[in-house]
């Protein structure tokens, strides 16, 4: 079988999911190019947990995990099955590689799974999995998590990273094609040439507030999906920008594919 690409997807506000844009459009073409998944293995960036977690039910609720939107947006219906034995074969993979893994069969799956998968499988009938964020772990340490995951990609696992890489909810405008700020702009640019230069002690650094990443990164959960992905990225295959927008000033929907 060939090996999957690895995506790293921008997903911004829940509006995304029932406003058609750029961003949804490059979505449904980059799936209609892809090889049909086994399975999709969502890194997501609304699931935080004191250890690493992978969803395990055989079907998932579908969460809703976002308050204040329009109500058409809680009548999205993305029920797509799970995969109890994928969830047990991570499991295993991460816990060989010295990241203890538990199966959790209540877990369903949130919004940064069915934001983006509502695009690209409108379908439903590819089996979604979800990986959490321990948030014990450090962030150079998500580049191994990702190697170890490297070998679900050659069974046709699409190993997808959901967040924003530029991610500050303080400092958002109400208007989605608001100009973004000059640091959204400064801080998706630095990110896209460490990830060029493959330079994966700088991009794990800009997970703490430093200098560099302090407005563009202020709390990790929406950056970390990125270093995950890139650590399943083979030695001769490199990641490419498909799809670069901003919203709302403060938000980058920068996505990558890794082949
Ligand atoms: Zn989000």
């Amino acid at each position: 079988m060939i090996q999957m690409p690895a995506l790293f997807i921008g997903h911004g506000s829940p509006l995304n999911i029932i406003e058609p844009s750029a961003w949804s459009a490059s979505l449904k073409e980059l799936a209609a190019s892809l090889p049909r998944p086994a399975a999709v293995l969502v890194v997501s960036a609304h699931w935080v947990s004191p250890e690493l977690r992978v969803s395990a039910a055989a079907a998932p609720v579908q969460m809703y995990d976002f308050i204040g939107f329009p109500d058409s947006l809680y009548k999205v219906d993305y029920r797509a099955p799970g995969h109890p034995e994928l969830a047990h074969e991570i499991a295993g993979l991460l816990s060989a590689a010295g990241f203890p893994c538990r199966e959790d069969a209540a877990r369903g799956i949130d919004h940064a799974a069915w934001a983006v998968l509502v695009h690209m499988y409108p379908g439903r009938n590819v089996p979604v999995l979800e990986l959490s964020l321990d948030y014990r772990l450090a962030y150079r340490k998500w580049f191994d998590v990702g190697k170890a995951l490297r070998p679900l990609r050659k069974k046709g696992v699409l190993l997808l990273g959901s967040g924003n890489i530029v991610h500050n909810l303080y400092q958002f405008t109400d208007e989605t094609d608001s100009k973004p700020y000059p640091w959204t702009l400064a801080f998706n640019s630095l990110v896209k040439e460490a990830v060029q230069k493959k330079d994966w002690g700088s991009l794990a650094s800009y997970a703490t507030p430093v200098e560099a990443s302090r407005k563009a990164v202020p709390t990790p959960d929406h950056y970390i999906p990125l270093l995950a992905v890139l650590g399943a990225m083979d030695e001769n295959e490199s990641a490419r920008v498909f799809h670069e927008s901003f919203q709302n000033a403060s938000i980058a929907m920068t996505s990558y594919i890794i082949s």
